[in-house]
């Protein structure tokens, strides 16, 4: 190392002085020493980095002991702050996968807290006063609901595709459609799951066509399971052909291999009611006898993350007795808030209304103009003069796997800030207290007022107005302290 460096490096502040300095402010009482002393370390360590990497070595700023001590400061206050936040979804995606998909419903919220303040009957049976089951607190409505046998729920629909692949076809063959081989959200891809579940994957017919007789000259002694996928997020167009589930539920009987549908989204509402695409209803699969469907809790159904497994007894007993089960059991917090989001489904029109994310989905058009227009107006005093705001018709996505074709129509506040840049303002809004997610389009910062409920109009409000009250000149990422 140059003669240069190593004088610079010697400067660096000690970590002991460091930690003298912080114990004599007396900060962070309680908290143990080694902790702070690895947090002094981590700082001057990444100093002594900024130095050696540097091209101009003599240009980088040396820290006091003081800065340098701030900095840990900084630090450790920072982890005890929650970094997993509630953010305000002004995306136009109702369905976000990077922003938590559903939002729970109040009474899911309210059964959260009551199940998990102390103990609870989660698997013990209260009428015979021994060991019960954990899924049998939502496995009679799942059943009323859907028209299943049985149910099983685990954390969520990749592990319930794993464990169903697992049980039926480890070591045998699971047929399934080229076109149905679907990625969804980058981590979940069907054939890679497939792989780890044990079984092999037998592709039949193409990516656009695939008919009953690809599907049945594939059936040998080693089939152990018949695949369909729902192609959540795409669609093929054009010269397609599609083999329904009734015609593959016929040839699995016909031949004795159990057939399996992954819904991906478990729709219990008749979407096409609401002027949306007609999206089959888990009652739906289940009315075509099929053996078994996986879906999520936390797409379409608007519940928490959740792999929930329906169909004949037999089947999922066979399901529940593999150990695979046991690790991919879920939790107590998950089953209070699903019992509750299916409560919701016993009244269909409450549920829309109630679960967030059919709200989002269905609501006309009306309404959403009019929270539009009163949001632009909360926001209107606290853009700063020489800002534009507009309101903008547009479109809002399912998302999540879902209605990947369904644009719905919506009402956009669109904000064009002065003094700053539109990518700016939203990596500003981005970096508040509570941030809020915007998108941008042609140099405008555009909210889409179908995703935002009115109570959460103060924070963006308050947002925009710490913004805007220093102007933007400061980058984003700011510190939110
Ligand atoms: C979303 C989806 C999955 C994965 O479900 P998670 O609940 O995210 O694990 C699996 N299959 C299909 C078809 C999907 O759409």
């Amino acid at each position: 190392m140059d003669e240069k460096i190593k004088d610079l490096l010697k400067e660096l502040p000690k970590i002991d002085e460091v930690m003298l300095l912080l114990e004599k402010r007396g900060s962070f009482p309680g908290v143990p020493r080694d902790i702070v002393k690895e947090a002094c370390r981590s700082v001057v360590n990444d100093s002594r980095q900024k130095i050696i990497s540097a091209r101009n070595a003599g240009a980088v700023q040396m820290p006091t002991t003081e800065e340098a001590a701030n900095t840990v400061g900084r630090f450790l206050d920072g982890l005890a702050l929650p970094r997993l936040r509630r953010v305000v979804n002004g995306s136009g995606i109702v369905l976000h996968t990077n922003l938590g998909r559903a939002p729970l419903c109040r009474d899911a919220l309210m059964r959260i807290a009551e199940v998990a303040r102390g103990y609870s009957n989660l698997e013990f049976d209260l009428e015979k006063g021994e060991r019960g089951l954990r899924y049998d607190h939502v496995r009679g409505l799942l059943c009323s609901l859907s028209g299943a046998e049985d149910a099983i729920v685990v954390n969520n629909n990749a592990a319930a595709v794993l464990l169903v692949l697992n049980t039926l076809a480890a070591g045998k063959e699971a047929v399934v459609s080229r076109g149905e081989l679907v990625e969804v959200g980058g981590e979940f891809r069907i054939p890679e799951v497939m792989e780890k579940s044990g079984a092999c994957l037998r592709e039949v017919g193409s990516t656009n066509r695939t008919r009953l007789s690809d599907y049945e000259n594939a059936l040998n002694a080693g089939t152990g399971v018949i695949l369909k996928v729902h192609t959540s997020n795409f669609r093929i167009m054009g010269f397609t052909e599609e083999t329904g589930l009734d015609a593959l539920v016929a040839l699995g009987k016909k031949h004795g291999v159990p057939v399996v549908d992954d819904l991906g989204s478990g729709c219990f509402i008749e979407l096409d009611r609401y002027g949306l695409e007609r999206e089959p209803t888990v009652r739906d699969a289940l009315a075509t006898g099929v053996d078994v469907v996986t879906f999520s809790g936390d797409k379409l159904l608007g519940g928490p993350q959740a792999g929930i497994i329906l169909g004949k007894s037999a089947v999922l007993q066979k399901i529940k007795k593999n150990p695979l089960n046991r690790a991919l059991r879920i939790d107590k917090l998950t089953l209070a808030a699903l019992e509750a989001t299916m409560i919701e489904y016993l009244q269909p029109e409450q549920a829309v209304n109630n679960l967030r994310v059919l709200r989002a989905l269905t609501e006309p058009l009306p309404p959403v103009k009019k929270r539009a227009g009163k949001l632009l107006a909360a926001v209107k005093k606290v853009v700063g003069t020489g800002s534009t705001l507009s309101l903008k018709p547009g479109a809002t996505l399912a998302g999540g796997g879902s209605l990947p074709t369904c644009e719905i129509p919506t009402a956009l506040v669109c904000i064009r800030p002065a003094h700053m840049t539109a990518s700016a303002l939203e990596a500003r809004l981005r970096a508040l207290d509570v941030p809020v997610i915007a998108r941008i389009a042609d140099d405008e910062v555009l909210l889409d007022a179908r995703t935002i409920d009115e109570e959460e109009f103060a924070f963006i409000r308050e947002g925009l107005k710490t913004i805007f009250a220093d102007k933007g000149t400061h980058g984003a990422g700011k510190s939110r302290r």
